[in-house]
């Protein structure tokens, strides 16, 4: 793994509802799509099928992952898809008994997807087996492939993601990153702002953090504004709207800690429903870094330039480091490694927008994970809505809180944020599968379904 993981990785424009079972399996089929092309074997391939393994399988097409393969197969990107399309696309290939691989109609039937919740490869639990076929059924090309967390997918024939030129600031961990800070004199942010301009290019890297914090604030905006229900059977009213009305009729500083919650509600509702959001480092935890960001701006005077560089900037670099030692999958962590490390991640920019130090940044990066230790992922029905939403909200309240506490201090404490990384991580390993992402434990069995 390379000692730094762009910010352009981490935050990638996609849909919902899920980075690791929407967003992943999505790239995955549309790589699989072009390599039965480049392969040569377009034209011979009568149908294709699919296995779903481990998490996947338990909870696959609660989280769209069905759409999302079914999608990615026709040649659409996470990036670039329409989503209302995506949300059709399983029904529309049951209803024509037909899906497409790149432009070529090929024969579907349901049974053309298999479901293995129970058997867990050894790489990761998330993961797909894609096979062509050609009339005779005869495999012309088969591939496996790995949705690693936060959209990232890797393939047992090769990384999906190629690797790139090293960083100027390379670093492995947080005390490392912090020693660089202070042998070189600059900030996190800087320091960042040069690993970054030195992989992209500066006029590539302003566009691209501009468009992430654009769609960020569009995914607020839009959220706050969309009434109704949730997909699925549990029938989950939406509230950011309702919650908007009535702040608005509030003295605005005395709600701040409100809005605060209300933009984080807004944006996993937007993502529950399958439309456009940040993966911010994955969907499930994608209201988070969007909501203390646009806090920011809203009610600390920080500007939209400084939040879409540095606060971004700087809660990628800890998340970074999360990805780099512990995991940002909830299939590998549990929600820890999603809502906590989202959780970690803003405060971490928070502080470094509202002037802490990289000692202060450390330390509420620190506090903010240290409190989400152990956290369990037990999404009801497989749906990323109960408690996922709720608790993006309740995570961007422990952020602003974390920074808070950090920000009174001189950045001196006892914990290192490597510290609580590690204990993560080691958690996560300990952590019965019960909790990672199969709704097989947790609210997931004890929430009555009607
Ligand atoms: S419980 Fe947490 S890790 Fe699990 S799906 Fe929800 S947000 Fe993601």
């Amino acid at each position: 793994m390379p000692d730094y993981i762009s910010a352009l990785d981490l935050f990638t424009i996609g849909i919902g509802p899920s980075s690791s079972h929407t967003v992943g399996p999505m790239r995955a089929a549309l790589l699989f799509a072009q390599a039965v092309r480049a392969e040569g074997h377009l034209g011979a391939t009568h149908t294709v099928t699919v296995t779903l393994f481990g998490s996947l399988g338990a909870t696959g097409p609660g989280h769209g992952t069905t759409n999302a393969i079914v999608a990615g197969l026709s040649g659409d990107s996470p990036e670039l898809c329409n989503p209302e399309q995506v949300l059709a696309a399983w029904d529309t290939a049951i209803l024509n008994n037909s899906w497409k691989v790149l432009d070529k109609e090929i024969a579907f039937n349901e049974s053309n997807f298999s479901f293995q919740p129970l058997i867990r490869l050894e790489k990761h639990s998330n993961a797909m087996k894609f096979r062509a076929l050609d009339v005779d059924g005869n495999v012309l090309l088969e591939q496996v492939y790995y949705s690693v967390g936060g959209g990232f997918v890797e393939a047992d024939h090769q990384l999906a993601r190629t690797a790139r030129p090293a960083a100027p600031h390379s670093f492995i961990n947080a005390e490392h990153l912090l020693g660089m800070c202070d042998e070189s004199g600059l900030t996190i942010a800087e320091l960042a702002y040069q690993n970054e301009v030195s992989l992209h290019g500066e006029e590539l890297l302003n566009q691209s953090l501009s468009a992430i914090w654009l769609a960020m604030e569009n995914c607020i905006e839009q959220g706050l504004k969309s009434k109704g229900v949730l997909p699925g059977y549990l029938q989950v009213t939406r509230r950011a709207a309702d919650m908007a009305e009535r702040l608005a009729k509030f003295d605005q500083n005395e709600v701040s800690n409100e809005w605060l919650q209300a933009y984080a509600i807004a944006v996993n509702e937007q993502n529950a429903s399958g439309m456009r959001v940040v993966t911010a480092p994955t969907n499930g935890a994608a209201g988070i870094i969007p909501a203390v960001g646009y806090y920011a701006m809203k009610f600390k005077g920080v500007s939209r330039e400084v939040v879409q560089r540095d606060y971004l900037l700087v809660a990628a670099a800890v998340g970074s480091l999360y990805k780099r030692n512990a995991s940002i999958s909830g299939a590998e962590a549990g929600c820890q490694g999603e809502v906590g490390s989202a959780c970690s991640m803003a405060a971490a920019g928070l502080a470094a927008v509202l002037g802490g130090t990289s000692q202060q940044i450390e330390n509420a990066a620190e506090i903010a994970m240290e409190h989400n230790l152990g956290l369990t992922c037990d999404p009801v029905g497989g749906f990323v809505q109960m408690p996922c939403i709720e608790r993006n909200a309740i995570a961007a309240g422990t952020a602003v809180s974390a920074v808070r506490l950090a920000m009174l201090g001189d950045g001196s404490h006892k914990i290192s944020l490597d510290t609580v990384i590690e204990t993560m991580r080691q958690t996560g390993i300990d952590m019965s599968s019960k909790y990672k992402e199969t709704s097989l434990g947790g609210l997931a069995v004890n929430v009555v379904e009607c």
